[in-house]
């Protein structure tokens, strides 16, 4: 039994999607324990617990001492603390500073220790000494392309070419890309052009729209996409910013609604994906569950994306956290598409149980070379620590049953694990190392 634990727990492994804070920026800021682990997930659960907002806020206030900082927390860390985002932060604060569960003493004694590694190198001990992480897939969100290579592969987004809905958007995005951009056809000269500055700095491009509308993207021709372009040039509202005497930030803003603007972003998702087809590029998508609190889980869906699926059928995609609840639906779509892959990022963090549940339902259903077994999707390296210790464990705890029932070899229970781990990112993404 402990063979394939061990063989699992030694095993070098490529990580599908971060967001992590870049090194020099880590090491430059404070190393608040607070600000750090609270930058997401524990905090969304904190806030669904009962915390406010503006007791969320004051917490990460570093003028406030940090003593009075926990005492804001602690009675929703207590109710909360119950979910896996927890479990990942305690499995971090216990291995990598030997603080074993946060309290008034504690949370101190953790300060220092997390200020006393907070330099260069940190990176180099957590995510290659402690996590063996080979490489991560690196989603900065807004497109950043320049990042540490010892330990990132980008993706970039592009959603600033797809969400526009103003004027100054799309001035923005002149400035930005340096093309004048005054017509559809200008955008997409501009998209061509950003694409290819790029080209050989990023592994793939990312869709994360799911935060913003469903995920249905309908074929859209030219001529609905320019009318709303058109719309966006033509009107006659305008943006202006400025500061009232009392302080009192204003406002104007020319935009258009999101619904209002789904056309032209339906065509330029198609644009992307066509792109991604000329230059051999595979795409992330998020579908299921979203960070944060108050959003809509029903827009994320994967059943909405089978027509890009369809007619995309030379890229990859790589759709997300097991579109986590749909992650049925997705097992569905991977099993009848070739150009479908289930990534099971961010879901051992979301649910230790689900993200395992979902793995052994996969095995069965999934071929082992178009499951993806783990993205960390954390801002900070403890998360990544944590997180990729639980999913170690989920991994090796899912196929141990299977080798227990006489379903797989011992040798080919290490084989999977080594796929889901390692091999498939390295094929899909072409990873060059
Ligand atoms: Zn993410």
């Amino acid at each position: 039994m402990a063979e394939l634990y061990d063989f699992i727990e030694n095993l070098w492994i490529i990580d599908s999607h971060e967001h992590t804070v870049q090194e020099v920026e880590r090491v430059s800021s404070e190393a608040d324990p607070l600000q750090i682990l609270l930058s997401q997930y524990a905090s969304s659960d904190l806030i669904s617990s009962g915390l406010s907002l503006e007791d969320y806020v004051r917490a990460l206030n570093l003028n406030v001492s940090l003593k009075e900082r926990w005492r804001i927390i602690e009675p929703f860390w207590d109710k909360a603390k119950n979910t896996t985002y927890f479990e990942v932060i305690n499995i971090a604060l216990k291995d990598l500073y030997g603080v074993n569960e946060l309290d008034e003493n504690t949370i101190e004694v953790l300060s220092e220790k997390m200020k006393a590694v907070n330099r260069i190198g940190l990176y180099r001990w957590v995510l290659k000494e402690k996590a063996k992480i080979r490489i991560s897939i690196f989603d900065g969100i807004t497109d950043i392309v320049d990042v540490d290579r010892e330990f990132f592969a980008p993706v970039v987004r592009l959603e600033d070419f797809i969400l526009l809905r103003s004027r100054e958007d799309v001035r923005r995005l002149s400035e930005a890309t340096k093309i004048p951009i005054h017509s559809l056809k200008s955008l997409e000269s501009a998209l061509e052009s950003e694409v290819q500055s790029i080209l050989n700095k990023i592994v793939g491009f990312k869709i994360a729209l799911a935060y913003r509308r469903d995920v249905h993207f309908e074929k859209t021709t030219f001529n609905e996409a320019e009318k709303v372009f058109n719309k966006i040039m033509g009107s006659e509202r305008t943006f202006i910013r400025y500061t009232s005497p009392d302080g009192i930030r204003l406002t104007m803003s020319d935009e258009i609604s999101v619904e209002e603007a789904r056309p032209l972003q339906n065509y330029m998702v198609h644009r992307i994906l066509e792109t991604a087809s000329r230059y051999r590029l595979p795409v992330q998508v998020h579908t299921g569950l979203q960070e944060g609190n108050l959003n809509l889980v029903s827009n994320s869906n994967p059943l909405y994306l089978a027509n890009l699926f369809m007619e995309y059928y030379n890229v990859k995609f790589d759709v997300f956290h097991g579109a986590y609840p749909y992650v049925r639906e997705l097992a569905v779509l991977a099993k009848n598409f070739p150009n479908v892959y289930v990534d099971l990022c961010w879901l051992h963090a979301v649910s230790s149980s689900s993200a395992k549940y979902a793995l052994n339902e996969l095995l069965d259903m999934v071929p082992a070379n178009k499951i993806i077994g783990f993205g960390g999707d954390y801002k900070h390296v403890e998360g990544v620590y944590g997180h990729s210790r639980l999913a170690r464990k989920n991994v090796a705890e899912v196929l141990q049953d299977k080798v227990d029932r006489g379903r797989y070899s011992l040798e080919e229970a290490k084989n999977i694990a080594k796929m889901l781990l390692y091999d498939n990112l390295l094929e899909v993404f072409k990873l060059g190392i």
